[in-house]
């Protein structure tokens, strides 16, 4: 695997992987790697035949008062476990590579990157959508991927990509991988890792509710009830604040207060011991189908 820090090296490391009819796929990341980060990689392996992996920690995603100087950083860590997934290359900029002096562009996607994640950490997906942009101009990857684990991250990088024309001729597919969990269901995240042994305990009442609230849902139960319900059970768990906790229509990411027709969402993001967690599932609307 090589490792390129500037523009000069990555330019001259992706002119020597492609090769005529050769694809290229983008992982990016912010590093702390964990199985859901590989995850990606090896979906990103079977689709594609070299894999680019970006490791980053985008200052200008992170709000005044958030955890930029606590994110973990382990870049050898990181690379050797990309190097064990088979990674053609790691792209691991420097700032200054990344933000030179004068830096002016930001890129800011409206509607879905309003509400929810967007509302709590103002000017984030500015942040995250810049920063794709970039990579997906630097890189030119034929397909890129992404979890869903940042549901409204994956909804914000593709309205950037239609908007801005990226999805053609690069970036054919922008591919969104299934979260990756731990054995009691808690979502993997770099940020578990701040956990105190008890929080840690106590976050797997995150998805233990939501499932509840999904399957109050899907049985007919009201929305704002069953809401109310995961909220009540967050705090009685020991989270400290639930930042939402909404029904979504999967695409447009609007507030939905009943299952209709559309593809819907239950996103919650909850702060326990100072972490933030965020946290998604699909609600399926099979017996509304069935009665249509
Ligand atoms: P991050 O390093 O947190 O910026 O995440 C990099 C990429 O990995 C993003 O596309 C995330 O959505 C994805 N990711 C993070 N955690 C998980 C997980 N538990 N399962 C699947 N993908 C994940």
């Amino acid at each position: 695997m090589q490792t390129a820090t500037t523009l000069d090296m990555l330019r001259n490391a992706l002119a020597k992987l492609r090769h005529a009819g050769s694809t290229v796929a983008l992982v990016p990341t912010m590093g702390a790697l964990h199985e859901g980060h590989l995850a990606l990689v090896r979906e990103a392996r079977a689709k594609c035949d070299h894999v680019v992996a970006s490791i980053f920690v985008n200052p200008t995603q992170f709000g005044p008062n958030e955890d930029l100087d606590a994110y973990p950083r382990q870049l050898a860590q990181d690379s050797a476990m990309l190097e064990a997934e088979g990674v053609a290359l790691l792209w691991a900029p420097t700032l200054e590579a990344m933000y030179p002096d004068g830096f002016a562009t930001t890129i800011s996607v409206s509607g879905v990157s309003e509400g929810q994640c967007g509302a709590a950490r103002p000017g984030h997906f500015d942040g995250v959508a810049t920063v794709v942009c970039k990579l997906f101009n630097q890189v030119m990857p034929d397909m890129a991927f992404f979890g869903e684990k940042d549901f409204q991250q994956l909804a914000v990088i593709r309205a950037m990509a239609r908007d801005l024309d990226l999805t053609r001729p690069h970036v054919r597919d922008i591919v969104g991988v299934p979260t990756v969990r731990e054995a009691d269901g808690l979502a993997m995240s770099s940020r578990n890792r701040y956990l105190s042994q008890r929080d840690r305990a106590a976050a797997a009442a995150l998805p233990r509710a939501m499932k509840a609230a999904i399957a109050a849902i899907e049985a007919g139960e009201d929305v704002g009830q069953a809401l109310a319900a995961l909220k009540d059970a967050l705090l009685g768990a020991g989270f400290d604040r639930i930042d939402y906790a909404e029904l979504v229509d999967s695409t447009s990411l609007a507030a939905l207060d009943s299952v209709n027709c559309v593809p819907a969402r239950l996103l919650v993001a909850a702060r326990i011991g100072g972490t933030r967690l965020i946290d998604n599932m699909g609600v399926s609307i099979k017996g509304q189908y069935q009665q249509a």
